[in-house]
């Protein structure tokens, strides 16, 4: 890894995987601690009205419009777009 300062640059004794290896880290990092917010939420089923939780990976990867949530619901299993019951105010 080489970094360029003025005086000409100098190379970091990180291997190319050190810093793929870092930036898949705080890849992670950002989508554990949102998902982890976000899964703290209720959300609510359009197609049978029951609510439900996911997990954060669930809440991280999956697709959203504002706070509606492309989420597969537990209880009926279909997919739809669901909104948030509680905002935790
Ligand atoms: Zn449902």
């Amino acid at each position: 890894m080489h970094i360029n300062t003025p005086n000409g640059g100098f190379d970091l004794p990180i291997p190319w995987w050190g810093t793929t290896l870092f930036i898949a880290a705080v890849i992670f990092i950002v989508l554990f601690i949102g998902g982890k917010c976000l899964a703290r939420h209720t959300y609510c089923c359009p197609q049978c009205g029951k609510s439900f939780r996911k997990k954060w990976y669930h809440m991280a990867l999956s697709r959203h419009i504002g706070s509606d949530r492309y989420l597969k619901c537990p209880h009926c299993g279909k997919k739809d777009w669901c909104s948030v019951k509680d905002d935790w105010r």
